[in-house]
């Protein structure tokens, strides 16, 4: 687990005279262990920042820090973090447990520890029967299951979804809120969460940060954002 902090955080895409500035200045510090969400109209600037959280996306000015660490030129891969999005990104060839594993493979974690890490993972999100299935073979909620699976594996410090669920009929979209609830309870990782559903955004968030046009127009508990004036 972390802290986040974002400091005075910019983004430009182009440059001179056509650039365009999509995030003005974020501040913003998150607590170790806190569910985030950032909720906020389409084109408002939520999946940047999410993104340049995750080391997708250069920031143009500022700093981001994940613990006690500056995170600005690090790649994805050095920061800790796991990343859960919209369309599962699952190999279409590969089981559901080597779709998990694929990553630890990668980072050279030694067989043993893999499997070990999978069955976990798979015992918390109740996909086990389904290890040696290919994705083709699983509903769209299972396969949003193995996608969470496949980044809990990883043991990040950091859950970064990017509206992972707006894929999915409402039935499934409320089975996931809660999955995803039981999986912060189980584990306690600092986690962001992009959504512009504001129901979705006030079931999930401990505190929620408003975007609108790149600017971060409130961060509070749902509570603290909804009675105000
Ligand atoms: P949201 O996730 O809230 O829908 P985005 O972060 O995707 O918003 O986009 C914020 C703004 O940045 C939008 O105006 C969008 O058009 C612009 N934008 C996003 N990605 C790029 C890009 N690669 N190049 C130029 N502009 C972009
Ligand atoms: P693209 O969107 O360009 O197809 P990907 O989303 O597959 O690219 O990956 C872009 C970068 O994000 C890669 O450097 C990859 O290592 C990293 N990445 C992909 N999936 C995850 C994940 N679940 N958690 C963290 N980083 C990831």
């Amino acid at each position: 687990m972390a802290s986040i902090t974002l400091k005075n955080v910019i983004k430009r895409y182009g440059s001179g005279k056509t650039a365009n500035q999509v995030i003005h200045g974020v501040n913003a510090e998150i607590a170790d262990g806190e569910f985030i969400v950032i909720v906020g109209p389409s084109g408002c600037g939520k999946s940047t920042l999410l993104r340049m959280v995750a080391g997708l996306e250069e920031i143009s000015a500022g700093d981001i820090s994940i613990g006690s660490r500056v995170v600005n030129d690090l790649e994805p891969s050095e920061r800790d973090i796991a990343m859960v999005f919209q369309n599962y990104a699952l190999y279409p060839h590969m089981s559901v447990f080597d779709n998990m594993a694929y990553g630890l493979k990668i980072a050279k974690v030694p067989l043993d520890e893999i499997k070990t890490r999978v069955d976990k993972a798979a015992k918390i999100l109740e996909i086990g029967p389904f290890l040696q299935r290919k994705p083709r073979e699983l509903s769209g909620g299972q396969r949003q299951r193995v996608a969470m699976g496949r980044a809990i594996v990883r043991q990040p410090q950091v859950f970064l979804f990017d509206e992972p669920l707006s894929n999915l009929d409402a039935k499934l979209r409320a089975q996931t809120r809660l999955e995803i609830q039981k999986l912060h309870r189980e584990l306690g990782i600092t986690s962001l969460f992009v959504t512009h559903d504001q129901v979705e955004a006030m079931t999930l968030a401990q505190r929620m940060i408003v975007m609108n046009a790149g600017v971060m127009e409130q961060f509070g508990t749902p509570e603290e954002v909804y009675t105000r004036p």
